[in-house]
């Protein structure tokens, strides 16, 4: 695989193009229009400005670097022509990507290989639509894929082992811990884990048991996690917390509840506004 491109420049899009091109590949990035092309070009100095914050190795000499990797384009056809692996990375909604896919299929050479970064639709579900459901897999990042760096391979009963393998392989290349899973999972490894973890964190409070200092220390001190289930929701955001529970069952609902009235309503919002559960920088 020489030649990488990514569809979607958003926030997980842009991170994946950019450490693709930070690891050496070409790189090319398809959005929309020329404003989202702009907003992607100021991601990228914004994201080699943070690999070298952030002590990434390498950063101080390749991440100025790597953004001469990356093309941009809105041709579609453009940006798949030369393909040898797309990975999608546009807004999570089942017939924009379904749509997405077609399109490509009609413009990408036979030998591409595509993948989803979709992290709540399973590959099956898109697999038709690709046209090439032996060549289709998903390939899941996490955010701040540069130090979170686990890169979950799922692939359908379709996709050809030695696609798979070869997906696995870039995975590596680009600097990524590549997580086989070998049959599809909704919610991937991470998120079968995380979610019920936070879940009985959010009863353990609704249910007058603990407050949240108290949940955290135990599983801080008792595990020798770095983190309990508040200071995750922090992490978070407690808007995305918010839309996730609502949805669930009774006691889910009556944290949605405190979460909107005692934190969203008053604009604590987690790490990013700098108060959530606790407040940013935490007094150590
Ligand atoms: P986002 O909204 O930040 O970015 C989506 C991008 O897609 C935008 O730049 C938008 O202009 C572009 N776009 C819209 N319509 C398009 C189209 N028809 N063709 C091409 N591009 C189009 O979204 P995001 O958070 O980066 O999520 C993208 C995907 O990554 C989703 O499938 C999501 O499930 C997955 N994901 C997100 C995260 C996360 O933490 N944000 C983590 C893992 C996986």
């Amino acid at each position: 695989m020489n030649t990488i491109t990514v569809l979607g420049t958003g926030v997980l899009g842009s991170q994946i193009a950019f450490q693709t091109a930070f690891h050496g590949f070409e790189v090319v990035a398809y959005d929309v229009d020329q404003p989202a092309l702009d907003r992607a070009a100021e991601r990228f100095r914004g994201l080699a400005a943070r690999y070298v914050a952030d002590g990434v190795d390498g950063a101080s000499e390749g991440a100025e670097t790597a953004i001469g990797r990356i093309r941009l384009t809105s041709d579609l056809a453009d940006a798949v022509a030369a393909a040898d692996l797309v990975i999608e990375a546009v807004p999570e909604n089942l017939e924009l990507k379904q749509g997405i896919y077609r399109s490509m299929n009609e413009v990408a050479t036979e030998s591409t290989i595509f993948a989803t970064n979709s992290s709540t639709l399973l590959p099956s579900d898109l697999a038709a639509s690709t046209g090439r459901a032996d060549r289709f897999l998903a390939l899941h990042f996490a955010n701040e894929i540069w130090s979170h760096n686990t890169a979950e391979v799922m692939g359908t009963p379709e996709t050809d082992p030695a696609v798979y393998a070869q997906v696995v392989d870039f995975a590596r290349r680009i600097g990524m811990v590549p997580i086989e899973i070998k049959k599809e999972k909704a919610g991937y490894l991470l998120n079968s884990l995380l979610v019920p973890f936070l879940q009985a964190g959010a009863e353990l409070l609704v249910d007058g048991i603990a407050d949240p200092a108290a949940i955290d220390a135990t599983w801080r001190i008792g595990t020798g996690a770095p983190k309990g289930p508040f200071e995750i929701y922090d992490i978070v955001g407690l808007t995305t917390a918010y839309n996730i529970s609502r949805m669930g069952g009774e006691k889910q609902q009556r944290f949605a509840e405190i979460l909107k009235k005692q934190y969203i309503d008053e604009g604590k919002l987690g790490v990013a506004t700098g108060e959530g559960f606790y407040t940013y920088p935490r007094e150590s």
